[in-house]
């Protein structure tokens, strides 16, 4: 992508109304608008992160055997009345009137309408287990709606939902999404804590929030000091049966078994939640399916959210410095930012056009700063923006050297177009792996 014809409208100035840097840092970047209290349009920068977040969530939903489904935003009451969910949701339902005076709603989630389907479609103990997933617009109308998107009234989530025959194995599924969560956000290069927590409205007996450590989370969270010592690659389910940690609502400092001296209290963005309900919505709404005994039962089912969306905001948080944002390179809108030290000079733009088109070539994400512009002003957009790797063609490129920069550690290194070629060669074949 060449930036004079790409629409990155970043600001210069913090915008006043930001309170917390993931968003102050969205909006300078050109990545989101508000259109409206908590409803944002994703501008190409933004969009581009948001959906490389969203591939990697639903990768990892594929590896862990989830099928993925589209269901509609819009729902009909009808469904809410018959788990009995319609009147207690209360006022964070986006409810609507169609033109035949039917009432409709906005899905806040969609346990209703999986149910629904299922109960269609489900008629024996062999078609299970089945583990159903979506990504899909949210609407909830939120009380306080903040921090941009980190808390917004229309949303992007990934919402699955199990279907077992017994408990046990209901069980095995949740340990196994639970697995794939961590895994999912590792590859966004952040590292969640799994949360015990009480299951609220949805209702159950097993749950787990996913949390990113960060200032500035809406939650307060506690646990055993034992998790910031373990890689997310390494944690298994035993471990988080056996490490203590509890949300807000749960922690009881009266009966935590946890030391004062290893006991973590600390702020955490709730990226992801998991539940397990039994048979509530089943039973509720009739999804009965003939069992190996030829007697028909109620399926056991989960149902497990990650905020992607949210997401977005959370790995700014976690990665940024005083000049802006800094992408991980497995969702960073571009993995090489290009720009020419001065550019009146044709020959500068003739070399840094001819590593464009090489990495175009080898389908790299890589964007060009061909504007008119001074080099102070485009060494800023690419730290705001935060590309990871920017490679300055300047006076040393007459002699075919390029200035490699690392916008992590900010080492910078000069290497031939061979070299930075294969730079970029290594770069990607990591990311693919
Ligand atoms: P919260 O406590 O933050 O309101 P929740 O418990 O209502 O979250 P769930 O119903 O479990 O959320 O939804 C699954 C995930 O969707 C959450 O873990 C969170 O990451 C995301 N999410 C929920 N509400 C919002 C929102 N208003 N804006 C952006 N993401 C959200
Ligand atoms: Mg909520």
């Amino acid at each position: 992508m060449k930036l004079s014809q790409y629409f990155v409208p970043t600001l210069r100035e913090d915008p006043s109304d930001a309170q917390i840097i993931s968003h102050r840092l969205m909006l300078r970047a050109g990545m989101i608008y508000q259109t409206c209290n908590g409803i944002y349009t994703w501008l190409p920068l933004g969009l581009r992160v948001l959906s490389k977040v969203e591939k990697i969530v639903a990768e990892e939903q594929d590896n862990a055997g989830c099928c993925r489904v589209l269901m509609p935003t819009i729902q009909p009451a009808k469904l809410w009345q018959e788990s009995g969910r319609y009147d207690d949701y209360g006022k964070e339902m986006l409810r609507i009137r169609d033109r035949h005076d039917r009432e409709m709603l906005y899905g806040p989630t969609h346990e209703e309408v999986i149910t629904d389907v299922m109960r269609q479609f489900l008629k024996s103990y062999k078609q299970l287990p089945l583990n159903i997933y979506q990504i899909s617009w949210k609407f909830r109308d939120e009380i306080r709606p903040r921090f941009g998107v980190m808390r917004g009234r229309e949303f992007l989530m990934k919402d699955g939902y199990s279907f077992d025959v017994t408990k046990e194995d209901a069980v095995v599924a949740y340990k196994k999404v639970v697995l794939s969560y961590l895994k999912t956000f590792q590859r966004m290069g952040l590292k969640a804590i799994p949360i015990s927590a009480n299951s609220g409205a949805i209702g159950g007996n097993l749950s787990h929030e996913f949390h990113i450590m960060a200032d500035t989370g809406e939650s307060e969270v506690f646990y055993d000091c034992e998790y910031d010592t373990l890689h997310s690659d390494r944690i298994k389910f035993e471990d988080i049966e056996r490490i203590y940690s509890a949300a807000d609502e749960k922690h009881d400092a009266s009966t935590c078994p946890v030391p004062a001296e290893r006991l973590k209290v600390a702020r955490g963005i709730e990226v992801g939640h998991v539940f397990h309900f039994g048979t509530k919505y089943s039973r509720s709404m009739g999804l009965s399916v003939i069992g190996s005994n030829g007697e028909p039962f109620y399926p056991e089912m989960g149902s497990y959210g990650i905020g992607v969306s949210r997401l977005v905001a959370a790995i700014i948080e976690a990665n940024h410095d005083k000049n802006g944002i800094i992408w991980p390179t497995s969702v960073a809108p571009f993995l090489i930012g290009i720009m020419t030290t001065n550019w009146q000079d044709a020959q500068m733009a003739a070399r840094a056009e001819e590593l464009y088109h090489e990495m175009l070539k080898r389908g790299v994400d890589v964007l060009y700063d061909d504007r008119d512009e001074r080099a102070g002003v485009k060494f800023a957009d690419m730290d705001l923006v935060g590309i990871p790797y920017q490679i300055v063609v300047g006076a040393k490129s007459a002699e075919g050297m390029f200035e490699w920069k690392d916008r992590r550690t900010d080492e910078r290194v000069y290497l031939t177009s061979e070299e930075v070629l294969n730079r970029v060669d290594k770069e990607t074949e990591f990311l693919a792996k």
